[in-house]
Order: structure tokens, then sequence, then C-alpha cells
């Protein structure tokens, strides 16, 4: 992509690879071209052209949507990631279902009301309406064009395994090229990038709460929300809007050296994790809340008084709070509330 970064290709896509079957015409004739990496061990043939080199999700599609260049798509992934998932949680917000008390962090929708009256819910609407404007008009400016080199996967594989083979026999080299090729390298990325997020997230997040400056002009807008609610995730001053939600992936992304496709899959990633942190609820089949202690219920003892010099991680995980003592557990906040009850009493 780039957001300024060099472009790597390692991955191009995360879809089904159809177009390869297709009897379609730049995109396929550029990969028959490619020499086979795997030309003594491949069975897989299609027109003479070895198709194990090719990761199955892969597409030679010169956009992944149809007439959606891919530095256009990644600018609208996570707004669409965002209102989906918000849109998601509203409508339980709205429901007055019995059940849903159970997986509610704040009881009832009208006792997050009646703690939320700095700002109305309409405000908070098109204020995040207006961020994400801002947003993607700068993301627009960074893209730039769509980058549609097509990668050279047999070379690339056979590189890695021309390394590897300093090590290991050439066979197991080109085993693991592939396994490296295919998945490790582009987890890698992913994982470097939501760890490079994190860290940018939480020492500008732990800064604004520390520096009474910063406080007081921009991160109090983002609690004025005493109880969290998902589109109010991105809630904030314009300006941290821009060091957070717009600095933070451009750098993230710059470092881990992912593809434009990529990219789009990390800002939507990024994005549902974020809305589902601010989601008020406590859900046992939110996969994304499954996958890390850093969820909604964490991030909640944020909003807390008592928790408000805690919990500053956000958005994937807990480390950077485990690491340098900020971190607050639920059992941890109930003993001082107790504590403090009964100094009080
Ligand atoms: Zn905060």
């Amino acid at each position: 992509m780039s957001l300024g970064s060099p472009q790597i290709d390692i991955v191009h896509s995360f879809s089904p690879n159809l177009s390869l079957f297709s009897s379609d015409g730049l995109y396929r004739s550029a990969f028959k071209r490619q020499p086979c990496a795997m030309s003594a061990l491949c069975f897989s043939y299609l027109d003479g052209v070895c198709t194990e080199d090719v990761p199955w999700y892969y597409s030679f599609e010169p956009s992944l949507l149809a007439g959606v260049p891919d530095h256009h798509l990644a600018l609208a992934a996570p707004i669409t990631a965002y209102w989906l998932l918000s849109t998601f949680f509203h409508y339980l917000d709205t429901r007055d279902w019995k059940g849903l008390e159970h997986y509610r962090i704040h009881s009832s929708p009208d006792a997050i009301a009646s703690r939320n009256t700095r700002v109305s819910p309409t405000a908070v609407f098109w204020t995040v309406i207006f961020q994400q404007i801002t947003q993607t008009v700068l993301g627009y400016m960074l893209l730039g064009q769509a980058h549609i080199r097509i990668p050279d996967h047999a070379s690339k594989r056979t590189s890695i395994a021309q390394q590897l083979g300093v090590v290991l026999s050439s066979d197991k080299a080109s085993r693991l090229a592939y396994f490296m090729y295919r998945w490790g390298i582009p987890l890698l990325q992913l994982l470097t990038a939501m760890v490079t997020l994190d860290t940018w997230q939480y020492f500008l997040h732990r800064w604004m709460h520390t520096n009474r400056f910063m406080f007081r002009h921009y991160h109090s807008w983002h609690h004025r929300l005493d109880a969290p609610y998902a589109f109010g995730a991105l809630y904030n001053h314009p300006v941290e809007s821009l060091l957070l939600d717009v600095l933070g992936p451009v750098i993230a992304e710059s470092l881990s050296g992912m593809s434009t496709r990529q990219s789009a899959l990390f800002f939507a990633i990024a994005t549902l994790k974020t809305v589902d942190d601010h989601c008020g609820y406590r859900l046992p089949f939110d996969p994304l809340q499954m996958v890390s202690r850093n969820n909604a219920y964490y991030h909640d003892i944020h909003y807390q008084k008592i928790g408000f010099k805690y919990n500053f991680a956000q958005p994937f995980f807990a480390h950077w709070d485990i690491l340098l003592g900020t971190q607050m557990t639920r059992e941890e906040m109930q003993r001082r509330k107790q504590n403090s009850q009964v100094k009080v009493e």
C-alpha cells in the first residue's frame, strides 16, 4: 500500500484464487510466464503452470472488489466495519430483552444513558462521522495509487528456500519455505502491525492521562462517555483522532510492510476490535472478546474513576499494561472499592 511504505507484496489478497482458472488476459498471462519453483515436486499443473506456487487466497484480479481500487477498499473497510458492528450493538442496546441483562456490563441502556449526560448520542454520531471523513481525506492523500505489481510467487519462495538451505536440507528448506511464504510471513506481518499499533496507542494514551494539558484539551472528550457504547468508540477530539486513529495505523502499516489488501484487512480488524472494546457487552460467543484479555470488560475499567490511571492498552493486547504495572483486574478493582468503603465507614 501505501501509506508511504515500500510495497513488499508477499501476499496480495485474502480472497479465493478464482481468476487463475479463468481465461482472462493480462494477469493470467503474466502469471504463466513465471517459472515453477517446485517443478521437481509439483503435481498440480494447469496449462503448464504449477498452482502450488500460488497461495489459495491469492487473486489475480486488479482489484479485490470489481470496480473498487484496492486503496479505496483499504479506506472504506474500517468505516464499513465500524458502522456494521456498531449497528449490531446499537440494536442490542435498544432491545428490552431480559436475557441480555446478564451480558451487559452496565445493566440497562437507560442506566448507561443516565451516566452519559455530558454528550448526546447525536453529537457523538456526528463527531465520529466528521472524524471518519477527515481520516478518509488524509488517508487518500497518503495512500496514493493502488499497487498492482504481480508478485512473483515462485521466485519469492525460491529465495526463501535458498536462505533456509544454508542450515537445512533442500527438501526441508523447500517445505518450510512453502509454509513461511503462505502463512508464516503474512501472519508475522499482521502481528507486527498489531504490536506496533498497540505500542503507539498505549504510550500516547498514557501520556494523555499524565499530561494535564493533553487530557484537559483533547483526551477528556473521549471520557465524556462515562460508560462506553459501540458507536462512541471513536468519539475523540480531532487532534487525538489524528494522532491515534490516523498516525497509529499508518505507522503500523509502514513498519509491517503489508500489501494494500493485507492493510485493508488489518484496518478492518483493528476497527472491529476497537468498536467491540467499547460495546458494553460481555458476550461469551464474541470471538473478538475471546482472543485477548484486553476486551470490553477489561477496557471498561479504564472508564471508571478508580481505574482511570489503569488499563491504557488498546486495541489488541494487554502486555504493555502488564509489563509497566498499569493493569487493573476486576478483582483488584472490587477489592479497592471495598477497601475505600470500609475506610469511609
Ligand atoms: Zn483514557
